[in-house]
């Protein structure tokens, strides 16, 4: 019936297409058509080589983030709140708008920020529970894990509980307020930076996970490790993904193309993965083939609610780049 066929629409992995304006000084419609680009609606196509895509959404300029927030994101979050893992990814070129998108600005706050405010909204307004937050912020660069709230701790290893879950242990920093958040994600920031002799090319190289993870039980219960009152646990992953562009594109030799090898290793384990799970796959998923799968592994299986922003630039030069991140979005659909 249609209600049981809109909850599984709920259900399946959503994925947006994000559209960066260019700098130019044509007006921003006619530079994406001025590109051989044509949207409308959920579909975007390119007349070089006929391709044509459908996707959630397509985003144009002028947009802000929170247009895509309340599309892609708002959904999740409160479904995070409700007790769901969710994951949220901007995959893109490098300079297609990831970072923006998730991040933001002073004046356009990014989907991050925004989801945090939104957590924060939901927790105050829950009357029967109360709740614990907190949160982490890890970097994997070259397949090695970065603690960015915590100086110093440079190889962070996966670890497996006796229950099967996955974790990294990641400072988690309790937070109270949305105010709290900003000030973390502003310090992991500056670690992210620090010691990075070339600032951009980290960044483009590098996947950051910031994760809010959400604790809930009844109001009024004791936390009393063995009063068995249930605990309602569950983890949002915000994922800015390193640049998409093909090591072949990167002309990179020695330790250059070790990091892109395995950045291309994760970025491809990652389709794979979201491939399989939105074609309803129940058997091997190799969510082991990458840090990357196996840390988000909880938040993409199972009940967990998956968003993938894809962001592209219309520029000329990068249409071969931008029709490949259309394919990935489209394999994720
Ligand atoms: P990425 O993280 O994908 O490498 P960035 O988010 O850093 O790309 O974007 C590259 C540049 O383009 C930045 O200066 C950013 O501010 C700008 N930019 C990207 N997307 C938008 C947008 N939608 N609106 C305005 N400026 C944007
Ligand atoms: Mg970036």
């Amino acid at each position: 019936d249609v209600v049981s066929k809109l909850a599984e629409k709920e259900e399946g992995v959503k994925v947006c297409i994000r559209v960066r304006p260019l700098n130019g000084g044509h007006s921003e419609d006619d530079e994406i058509t001025a590109n051989g680009w044509t949207t409308s609606g959920d579909t975007i196509s390119h007349a070089s080589g006929g391709v044509s895509f459908n996707f959630d959404n397509v985003f144009t300029p002028p947009c802000r983030n929170q247009d895509l927030y309340d599309s892609i994101a708002s959904s999740i979050i409160k479904s995070a709140v409700d007790g769901f893992n969710g994951v949220i990814f901007a995959y893109g070129q490098t300079s297609s708008g990831k970072t923006h998108t998730m991040l933001g600005n002073e004046g356009d706050s990014g989907i991050t920020p925004l989801a945090i405010q939104d957590v924060f909204r939901h927790v105050l307004k829950s009357t029967e529970r109360e709740f614990l937050v907190r949160v982490s912020y890890i970097e994997i660069y070259n397949e090695v894990i970065k603690d960015l709230l915590c100086k110093g701790q440079d190889n962070l290893k996966i670890h497996q509980d006796f229950t099967g879950r996955v974790f990294v242990d990641a400072r988690e920093e309790v937070v109270t307020c949305a105010a709290d958040v900003l000030a973390i994600m502003n310090l992991g920031e500056e670690q992210r930076t620090f010691g990075a002799t070339n600032m951009n090319e980290r960044s483009s190289r590098s996947h950051t996970i910031f994760t809010i993870h959400i604790e809930s039980r009844t109001r009024g219960e004791h936390v009393n490790a063995d009063d068995g009152v249930a605990v309602c646990a569950s983890t949002l992953s915000l994922v800015d993904l390193a640049g998409s562009e093909r090591a072949s594109h990167t002309g990179a030799e020695g330790v250059r193309l070790k990091e892109g090898g395995h950045i291309n290793k994760s970025l491809l384990t990652l389709g794979t993965v979201i491939n399989k799970l939105s074609e309803g796959v129940t058997g091997h998923i190799p969510y082991r083939d990458s840090k990357l799968t196996r840390i988000l592994q909880p938040a993409l299986g199972g009940n967990a609610r998956t968003g993938v922003i894809c962001a592209i630039t219309p520029a000329k030069m990068h249409i071969e780049e931008s029709i490949s991140t259309l394919k990935f979005a489209s394999r994720a659909k």
